[in-house]
């Protein structure tokens, strides 16, 4: 039921990895199509979403710095990377009959328009899927940021960053299984404490414009709907 709805408005993080499935490159499309369904149930919920995807699948800026190349033009690839994957989710989203829109903080009209806040809000307003892509346009930067960037200025009011596993814990728990998992914590929590759910830079943002950050299980079908309606299982990031 809509009152049980915990947002009416979030913003959906979803990294380059969560949509390689268990392939060890590139696009899994099945999985983009289940993301995709996850997206149609939430807004059957009578949520908005927006997405802001990653790039980690394909290219990370760091890996051409880290063999002695230039981190800017590696960065540059990184966000070229994320624009493949938004036009991935969007074609995953048009099969289902849901009207997506992809925006690039990095102008390629012949592909898909171009960022800005005003366009963005009227495309949301419209009922559309706003696909951000480009992370925000920058180098240095992660989507992770971009996610907490175009957060704030969509007005959601929640991050929903969709991970390998679900929730927060106090190491990788696939490498200790007996890490530690939250089931609450405070933005400055997750800042001093350095986990690694996401960089300083977008939790800090997160912080500053009071917006919670909810970490999930991606890979769970349905998931997304479930923790929407205030069941399942995540960490909430809040003050
Ligand atoms: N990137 C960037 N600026 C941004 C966002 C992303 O330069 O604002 C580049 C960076 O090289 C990064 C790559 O794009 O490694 C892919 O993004 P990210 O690593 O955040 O993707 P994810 O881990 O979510 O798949």
């Amino acid at each position: 039921m809509a009152t049980d709805i915990r947002f009416k408005r979030v913003l959906l993080k979803v990294s380059g990895e969560a949509l390689m499935g268990r392939q060890g490159f590139g696009i899994d499309v099945a999985v983009a199509d289940r993301i995709a369904g996850d997206i149609a149930e939430a807004r059957e919920l009578g949520v908005d979403v927006s997405v802001v995807i990653g790039g980690g699948n394909i290219f990370r800026g760091v890996a051409v710095a880290s063999k002695g190349g230039d981190r800017v033009t590696g960065d540059h690839m990184g966000m070229l990377a994320t624009v493949i994957n938004a036009l991935a989710l969007r074609t995953s989203l048009a099969k289902l009959g849901i009207d997506a829109i992809v925006l690039s903080a990095i102008s390629m009209p012949e592909i898909c328009q171009s960022f800005s806040q005003r366009v963005a809000q009227e495309h949301a307003d419209a009922g559309r899927v706003v696909i951000f892509a480009g992370g925000t346009g920058n180098p240095f930067f992660t989507t992770d940021s971009a996610a907490a960037l175009r957060a704030a200025e969509m007005g959601a009011e929640a991050l929903m960053k969709g991970t390998q596993v679900d929730g927060i814990y106090s190491e990788d728990p696939k490498k200790n299984p007996n890490a530690e998992r939250f089931d609450r914590l405070s933005h400055d929590e997750v800042l001093q404490r350095g986990l690694a759910v996401m960089d300083v830079a977008a939790v800090a943002l997160a912080r500053e414009n009071r917006i919670p950050i909810v970490v999930f299980s991606i890979h769970e079908p349905g998931g997304f709907a479930q923790i929407l309606r205030g069941e399942g299982r995540a960490t909430i990031v809040s003050d």
